[in-house]
């Protein structure tokens, strides 16, 4: 009998499968067969081993909401023969397809595991190898009841296993370019791989359901001091926005200038759903702490406690896919359904 565990590679581009063009020195992908040929190792790891590629891999910044819907079917269609899957992904907007997948994969109870590199696979001091060989265990790891260790999207990168909708990238160079501010590490890879179970979503007895919509209607707005309410208003003015995120300051606060605090009502009178997630990398919305955002209660946004913008995008465009309205939507947010954030 084969007792091995097997695992799917799902390639889709980013850094780790790129080759400096000797003309240019750009940066450009690598097919899948090439990016094999630079880990040998790969036949000697325990674990049946496949692969599907994109047809064209992809820096990540080209990748959408479309591509993590395609994505998540990849993984609903061979999800019955695999105990795990990896997903070789650029790092720039790693986050934001980790956190698409964990609303996508609904009753999910086997590993996605995301990850990727800073340095191209095939240059002497990368980190690709290291990320993908422990990838690819963890994807492949069962515990004592045969179960698998870690059944939800997470994102590994420099020996450490982080839950995919908490993530952030936090540096541009740096191997270790992924925090979960507000999260605790979920494994930490040195001689051993060591999980922290009680920071890893419980199993899911749940069939899977694959989600296959998102809806684009979405918007991010930063916050800054000096912002106009003139060019608030007109970001808003796109047709068919249904929901603005706003990051905001602290614990949640923006300012009390009349005219901003109009530009957000206007918005609100034409049933956008405005969100609050913090600027701050850790912490979480407070909302009505400070003077400076009490009118965000009164006008109906929504906070959005200590999710990243990451998570808090990608579950607005997948709870709107399922036609909840404003208020649908309010509900929706104030409960965690992936363990994207803290209840307190
Ligand atoms: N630009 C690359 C990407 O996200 C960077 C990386 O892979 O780390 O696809």
């Amino acid at each position: 009998m084969n007792d091995r565990a097997s695992v799917l590679l799902i390639y889709t581009g980013g850094t780790i499968g790129m080759w400096a063009d000797p003309r240019t020195g750009v940066l450009r992908p690598m097919d899948l067969a090439h990016l094999e040929e630079q880990v040998p190792e790969l036949q000697r790891i325990k674990v049946n081993l496949e692969s599907v590629a994109f047809d064209r891999p992809m820096d990540s910044s080209d990748l959408g909401p479309l591509d993590w819907v395609r994505i998540a079917r990849e993984i609903g269609k061979h999800y019955d023969r695999f105990d795990g899957f990896v997903i070789l992904h650029g790092s720039d907007t790693m986050a934001y397809t980790a956190s698409a997948l964990s609303f996508l994969l609904e009753g999910l109870s086997k590993p996605v595991i995301l990850t990727g590199s800073q340095l191209p696979i095939g240059t002497i001091r990368t980190d690709a190898k290291e990320n993908l060989i422990t990838a690819i265990e963890i994807a492949g790891a069962k515990d004592d009841l045969g179960r698998p260790m870690v059944p939800e999207v997470a994102v590994y990168f420099e020996y450490r296993l982080l839950r995919g909708n908490r993530t952030v990238k936090v540096h541009a160079e740096r191997f270790e370019a992924f925090r979960s501010p507000n999260w605790p590490v979920l494994a930490e890879a040195g001689v051993h791989i060591r999980y922290d179970r009680s920071a890893i979503l419980p199993f899911d007895p749940r069939a899977l359901k694959v989600h296959d919509h998102m809806d684009q209607r979405v918007a991010v707005i930063r916050l800054f001091p000096g912002i106009s309410p003139a060019w608030l208003d007109h970001a808003m003015i796109l047709p068919d926005l249904k929901a603005v995120i706003l990051t905001t300051f602290g614990s949640g606060n923006g300012p009390t200038e009349p005219a901003f605090i109009q530009a957000l009502r206007s918005a609100r009178e034409r049933d956008i759903a405005l969100l609050n997630v913090t600027q701050c990398v850790g912490g979480r919305v407070e909302q009505g702490r400070y003077t400076t955002s009490r009118a965000f209660t009164e006008l109906g946004v929504i906070p959005c406690a200590d999710m990243t913008v990451e998570a808090a995008l990608a579950k607005t465009m997948f709870l709107l896919a399922g036609n909840r309205g404003t208020e649908g939507l309010a509900q929706a947010m104030a409960t965690p359904i992936r363990g994207e954030f803290t209840l307190i």
